[in-house]
């Protein structure tokens, strides 16, 4: 039987990297695709529909719906529209499921996909941070695997492979720094959209662009090895690495550490879990260390990048804290991407509505309910709001 797969935020930076793969290992003739999601690019998802020849295509944008349809004449591929619609593409049940819609927007996706007891490829790191638990959790009930679908996670559960955790003493993740990492305070407090959209060694989608900038985007990874694999959070550090070549390291009791290299081309930890357990060839770059010459690494500086700071608070804390950390930073990346705060005001604002939130409510309540958690996430949004539109002031 042909193995059948979907792929959620298809449009996207990871959807088209993964697209590309499949289409390299053979598309159509090879696999069974279910479902294409995606939101504005109309053209382009209804493109990749034909091409994989999908049961399905679904834009997250309602207004789209008759585009989707217009676009999809003739080819008996069926159009939806809507959050519900992409929730329940997600009922039809797929082999292989890529998650990379952006933000918590993808965490009712990956619960519905993970209830037919398959495998999720995970890249949404927001609804992973926004609700571990509930993830791995739901994952053991119906016995589906997650597979990490970051860079460093994918590196750090391949550095596992074979190993006993228990023997485990620290886990290190590395951080390129992004297009900031030598720049002063006060160049960071005028920085803008267009600069903090470049980064210097990935290409991905603008929202994680900017969050690599403002490094909560290693915010994020730090609580998401902490999800992943349940280390306790002093065994966890990040470190940053300009080159971007060495993803990630495990350190055992022994004092050997196992650290994974590869070209900062994200096809690899995708590739890797679209063919887990096997090790199949990627069309990824092969690294030549004489020409790279030296790898180099150096501390964060959390002063000026104090995400790092709050990530390890929300790792005490765990609970609702990570629905809330996401939501609040998910709102701040909107008003600079807006214009409406500077660089510098986002850890700000996602700092102001923890401290905010947890006068009202106790952020290490229980998350293993859905609703508590998108309740979480919708109270976070709406402080974070209203603390940047000076509605409420914090004490
Ligand atoms: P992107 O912005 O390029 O693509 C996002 C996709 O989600 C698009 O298909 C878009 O149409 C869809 N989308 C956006 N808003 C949506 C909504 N509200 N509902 C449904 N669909 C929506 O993003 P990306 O860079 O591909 O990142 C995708 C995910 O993977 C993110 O969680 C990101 O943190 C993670 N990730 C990305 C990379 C990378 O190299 N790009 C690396 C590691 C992890
Ligand atoms: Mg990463």
């Amino acid at each position: 039987m042909m193995r059948s797969i979907s792929i959620f935020g298809a449009t996207g930076s990871i959807g088209e990297s993964t697209f590309d793969l499949i289409v390299r290992a053979g598309g159509a003739d090879v696999f069974r695709t279910v479902a294409l999601t995606g939101c504005g690019n109309i053209t382009r998802l209804a493109e990749m529909a034909r091409t994989l020849r999908a049961e399905i295509a679904v834009t997250a944008d309602p207004g789209r719906l008759f585009d989707l349809r217009a676009a999809l004449v003739g080819s008996g591929i069926e159009a939806a529209a809507g959050p519900d619609a992409i929730a329940e593409a997600a009922d039809r049940p797929a082999d292989w499921t890529m998650s990379a819609i952006v933000g918590a927007a993808g965490l009712v996706p990956s619960l519905r996909a993970l209830r037919h007891g398959r495998t999720l490829a995970l890249a949404n790191k927001e609804g992973l941070v926004t609700a571990g638990s509930l993830l791995l959790a739901s994952a053991k009930v119906h016995s589906a695997t997650i597979l990490p679908v970051d860079s460093e996670h994918s590196a750090v559960f391949q550095a596992l492979m074979g190993e006993d955790t228990a023997t485990v003493e620290r886990v290190i993740i590395t951080a390129s720094g992004g297009p900031f990492r030598d720049w002063p305070l006060e160049r960071l407090k005028v920085a803008t959209v267009a600069e903090a959209k470049v980064h210097p060694n990935w290409s991905m989608g603008n929202r994680i662009s900017i969050d690599s900038a403002s490094m909560f985007n290693k915010a994020l990874e730090l609580i998401e090895t902490r999800e992943y694999f349940g280390f306790d959070p002093d065994m966890i550090e990040a470190v940053v690495h300009p080159q971007s070549i060495v993803h990630a390291l495990v350190g055992f009791r022994d004092g050997a550490m196992m650290a994974h290299l590869g070209p900062p081309d994200m096809r690899h930890a995708i590739g890797f879990a679209l063919n887990f357990p096997d090790r199949a060839a990627l069309p990824v770059a092969r690294l030549d260390l004489v020409q790279l010459g030296s790898l180099t690494f150096q501390e964060p500086d959390s002063k000026r990048f104090p995400a790092l700071r709050l990530a390890r608070e929300v790792m005490q804390i765990r609970g609702l804290s990570g629905a809330a950390f996401n939501a609040a930073k998910e709102i701040a990346l909107d008003l600079f991407m807006a214009g409406r705060i500077g660089f510098l005001d986002m850890a700000c604002l996602v700092e102001k509505t923890l401290s905010h939130l947890s006068s009202e409510i106790n952020l290490g309540n229980d998350a293993s309910n859905l609703e508590d958690v998108l309740e979480m996430d919708h109270l976070a949004r709406q402080r974070a709001g209203e603390l940047a539109s000076g509605k409420i002031t914090n004490r």
